[in-house]
């Protein structure tokens, strides 16, 4: 579609910002609604965040979203943050309000939830106990995520393992955390299994553990979307539990930040999926 010279915009800051599929993403909603708008890659250097998110409002820019390295440094630069980003310690969508101030957000959380209750028909994150592998910052949505819908047992286990206790104190009751070597035990039980380390990616080792003690009826869920189907996914559909990747997340996360730029609810379809799998 044209722009006019009244164009929404928005953009992703990031350093470096070319792998981002958000413009993509957000290109192929723009295009579906035949919006007057564009959204685009900004790389941005750390050095330059402060600056860059000044910017936005003088730019007459609706938000952005926010990459490696930017998510826990923008909590410092901008005006508000939304509760859960505050808990979770990082902001991924920024709104410029009608005064030009800036609200920080974290759409990990939503959209982590959003693609499990996509995928998984009548999936109830409160049903059973879920074990999370990591401790990054896609650990800390997911952790949150879960307890806002409202999981009450979470056992959380990542190699370093204090990284995991600051994310249980952070966190509340509703994690323990158990030593990286017990993951094959810690599956007794489970109605939930979530990757959120970065091993299986391509490039990386794939995760090591024994599925042996994961209920059947156990949800798999590999944050890692490249490849789409990981060696821990491969292996749980081939023992029978249901599967779930990762390039959903990405895509339920990107909606609330579109539905606030450019005012339209947008949909995460099969085509979306396809066509943004395809970069
Ligand atoms: P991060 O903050 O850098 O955390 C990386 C995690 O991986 C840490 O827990 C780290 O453990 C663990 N790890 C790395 N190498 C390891 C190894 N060799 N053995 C065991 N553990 C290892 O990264 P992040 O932002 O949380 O992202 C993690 C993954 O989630 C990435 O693959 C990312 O692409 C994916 N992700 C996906 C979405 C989505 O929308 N689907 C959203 C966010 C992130 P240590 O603490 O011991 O280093």
């Amino acid at each position: 579609m044209m722009l006019s010279g009244a164009a929404r915009l928005a953009g992703v800051m990031g350093w470096p910002v070319a792998h981002s599929r958000s413009p993509r993403l957000h290109g192929f909603w723009l295009r579906q609604h035949g919006i007057d708008g564009a959204y685009v890659p900004l790389a941005v250097r750390p050095e330059n965040l402060p600056l860059a998110l000044g910017a936005l409002s003088v730019l007459g820019f609706a938000g952005c979203n926010l990459t490696i390295p930017h998510k826990e440094a923008a909590l410092d630069l901008v005006d508000e943050i939304t509760p859960l980003a505050a808990r979770i310690g990082a902001i991924n969508t920024v709104i410029v309000k009608a005064d030009g101030t800036l609200c920080g957000d974290n759409t990990d959380a939503y959209g982590f939830i959003e693609n499990l209750r996509g995928s998984v028909a009548g999936f109830d994150p409160a049903a059973g106990p879920a074990v999370v592998l990591g401790a990054g910052g896609a650990a800390r949505a997911v952790c949150a995520g879960l307890i806002e819908a409202g999981a009450t047992e979470i056992c959380l286990l990542n190699r370093t393992q204090e990284r995991a206790e600051i994310v249980a104190r952070d966190l509340g009751a509703a994690l323990r955390v158990e030593p990286w070597s017990g993951r094959g035990a810690a599956l007794q039980g489970a109605a939930l299994l979530v990757n959120t380390t970065s091993l299986g990616m391509t490039g990386q080792a794939a995760l090591d553990i024994d599925l042996a003690a994961l209920p059947l009826a156990a949800v798999v869920n590999d944050l890692v979307y490249s490849p789409l189907t990981t060696a821990l996914l491969g292996a749980a559909a081939e023992r029978g539990n249901i599967t779930v990747g990762g390039l959903g997340m990405l895509l339920h996360q990107a909606r609330p930040g579109f539905a606030a730029w450019f005012g339209v609810e947008p949909d995460v379809t099969p085509a979306l999926h396809n066509f943004v799998a395809g970069m």
